[in-house]
Formats: structure tokens, sequence, C-alpha cells
């Protein structure tokens, strides 16, 4: 579509979003309202900048419904997400939204180059998490032959790769190299494998990793980019010329703002990226802040697209760390430790990368006096600790506890994470 028709379209999609939140959504209304703003203050996207801010905050304080534009009888779906403390993230859909959910999932297959004669296994979670069934639709969508393996289970992802014929892998990026590295040790021809593309996405991966999988599987390897809270995976994705993602804007405006002035900035700077959902029904977001660091690019793309390009992710403007294609907030650790009494809120979380799996191991510091106890009693401690971690983030990690005052203090903010891995 030829720019200056897609502004129309966004424009008119985003007065009725705006017309949307303000009578369905008290949250949104009230911050109008509070801004002097009507409906009919907003006419086109260039009044963006006059709305106010949404937050992951903002879908903590209104969990875990207020933010929804319909009544619960027109939501079909829910998914659900980290969220900064105790309580998840939750996102829900009307038929409408899946529908447009399987659009630009299709599109993002289309554009890797896959069509209804390809074999797609999806080797991303299904549940909660909203990789395993985004990529479901999208393949259904294109009429491919949908392999819905879900996560995990190596031996088996291989065995059907050959005996199928999959010929696009869908799966988090540190798991294809782990595929692929599982292939080779295997012994394994790669010319009984058919694969010719990935889509990979989840969680940030550099050049570098994509060229080790695409040699080592001979793919193509496509980058994707989502979040649940806009609509899953989906939002935006690379075509076959890899350079830059496509944002599906037609259903996801995108804006970049200084992360700290939050001032809006002008085309190709590095800042944080914002979406207006301009299609959503069960969940409109107003400038949602992704804390995505990137860059946006208006130029005309040589495959033929109009759609803007994103750089790939590789930063956060917040803490917020990605294992294993889940979201991780320190702050989640920090409530199951404040939990319990036998520890102290002094703590260190290690990730790293071992064999292309990430892993994730949290010290931290015994009571004094708990520590002058038996070893038996440390050991069903640190059973514990890991049973609640596990519970509450969805993430196994490993628990060393140490001595009281063995982790470092620092005068400003303490560095609770130590990221060995490389991106
Ligand atoms: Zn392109």
């Amino acid at each position: 579509m030829d720019r200056g028709d897609l502004r129309q379209v966004q424009n008119e999609r985003l007065r009725e979003t705006v017309e949307r939140v303000y009578f369905n959504v008290p949250y949104y209304r009230h911050k109008m309202q509070e801004a002097g703003l009507g409906p009919e203050s907003i006419n086109s996207v260039e009044d963006l900048t006059k709305l106010p801010f949404t937050t992951k905050v903002d879908l903590r304080d209104n969990y875990p419904f207020g933010l929804f534009a319909v009544p619960m009888s027109e939501i079909v779906r829910l998914h659900a997400s980290s969220g900064t403390t105790g309580k998840p993230t939750v996102v829900g859909y009307t038929r409408n939204d899946i529908a447009t959910w399987s659009e630009v999932m299709a599109r993002t297959l289309t554009s890797a180059g896959a069509n209804r004669n390809d074999f797609i296994q999806i080797a991303y979670g299904y549940g909660l998490f909203t990789g395993g069934l985004g990529l479901h639709y999208g393949g259904e969508k294109i009429g491919a032959s949908v392999i819905p393996i879900s996560g995990g289970n190596t031996v088996r992802q291989i065995q059907l790769m050959c005996d199928l014929g999959t010929t696009v892998l869908a799966c988090t990026p540190s798991y294809a190299l782990f595929l692929a590295e599982a292939i080779q040790d295997n012994g394994i021809d790669l010319n009984t494998i058919k694969l010719k593309a990935g889509v990979f996405g989840a969680e940030p991966w550099t050049e570098n990793m994509r060229r080790e999988i695409e040699s080592k599987l001979r793919i193509k390897a496509i980058d994707i980019y989502g979040l649940s809270e806009v609509i899953g995976p989906g939002v935006a994705s690379e075509c076959i010329k890899q350079e830059g993602l496509h944002i599906n804007e037609d259903h996801f405006y995108p804006e970049i703002i200084d992360p700290d002035s939050r001032a809006v900035l002008p085309e190709g700077t590095l800042g944080e990226l914002v979406f207006t959902t301009i299609t959503k029904e069960g969940l409109p977001l107003i400038r949602y802040r992704t804390r995505d660091l990137t860059r946006l690019n208006y130029g005309k793309c040589k495959c033929g697209r109009t759609l803007v390009r994103m750089d790939k992710c590789l930063g956060r403007s917040d803490d917020m760390l990605i294992v294993r294609g889940v979201n991780l907030f320190p702050s989640q650790i920090e409530t199951v430790l404040l939990e319990m009494s036998e520890i102290k809120p002094h703590y260190r979380i290690i990730v790293d990368r071992v064999n292309n799996l990430d892993t994730l191991e949290l010290q931290v510091e015994v009571d004094e006096e708990f520590f002058l106890d038996k070893i038996s009693q440390l050991q069903s401690l640190t059973g514990k600790l890991e049973n609640n971690l596990e519970s509450a983030t969805g993430l196994t990690i490993k628990v060393t506890l140490v001595e009281p005052k063995t982790i470092e203090r620092s005068e400003g903010k303490a560095q609770r994470v130590i990221d060995k891995r490389k991106f």
C-alpha cells in the first residue's frame, strides 16, 4: 500500500480506537478527561502525542480485566505473561482479534517464504504463552501443514523433523541452535532434513547467532517480534531480505520515544518502542511502552513492502530479562524472597548460556540465625525456595545459599543481575 493511503487507514482506525476506549474503558476516559481531551480531540496520528502513555504497571493496577474494552461475553481467549511482581499480565481477545492475529501471523510466515506446501513445526510453547498458538493460527491461515509439537523433547523434535519432512521451524533462536547441535551430535545427515527456513523470536539474538543457525541448519533464519500486550507474535517480522523487521503498522502504530524525557524522537534515532493498537477490540492499548530499544526506517524495502521497518531489538529500557523465551523481572524474585523469613533480601541472579540453553542461578544470603543450623535444614530450604521460584516465574532456577554478608553491597542501584550471555 502506498504510504499516503496507509496514513488514511491509520488515522481512521485511530479515531475509532480512541472512541472505543473513551466510551468503554473508564481508565482511559478519566486520563483523557484529566488532560482536557475528548474523542474529537484526536483526528490523526499527529495528535497521538496529546494522549498519555500506558505501561505494564497500568495493566497491573487494573488486573485482571480493568483495561478490557468489551464485556467478557465477547472475549473468547485469555493469555498471560509475566508481570513485574506476583501478578501476571492478562490479555484478552475477541473473535475479531483472533482473526487479526491470524492475519498478521500469516504475513509473518509469508514474508519468511512459507506457503501452503510447507510443513511448519511449532516448537514454541503452547499455553498461556502466545508463541505456540500465534504461529499455529498463521500456519493454518496460509494453508500450511502445521505440526503443533510445542517446546522441549529434542529427540522427538528431530525424529518428526526427519520423518514428516518439516520445512519451516518456529522456536526461540537459542533452541534452534540447541537443535542444530543435537542434530550434529547425533550424526544425522543434513540431507535427510528438508528445513529451508526458521522463524525465531521471543528473545534477543545477534547476527552472529543468525549466521551460526543458518550455516548449521542450512536455512534462512528470520527474526520475528511481538509481545502479548500488543497481540503476541505478529507485531513485526523480517522479510527474506533480512534488513529490518516490517511492522504491521495498519494494526499497530509505532512511535520511538526517549525513555527518560518521553519525547517522540525523529526517524532513525534509537529509543524506546511505543505502540498504539488501532484495530484491537478486547484490549486496545494507547501508546503502550514496550521498553524495547530500537529505531525505525521508513525507506522502501527491496522486497517491495512499504511497511516501516524496525531494527532488531537488542536492549531494554528496564531491567526485564528474557530467559528461555520467558520474561523475567528481578522484582518477581524479590517478591518470593521477601515472603521467606529464613532469607535476607540480598541476592544475585546469574544468567548464562550453556550448550545454547539459558541457565539461571540465584545466589541468596541466609539469615544469620538460620545459617548456624543443620545442613539438612539448609537443603530443605533450598528445595522450598526453588519450588516457590518456579511457581512464581515459570522458570527452573538453581538456588545457591550463601553465608550472611557475602553478597557485595553497593551504594547506588544494586547490581542484581549478572548476564554472561553474549548477545
Ligand atoms: Zn522487506
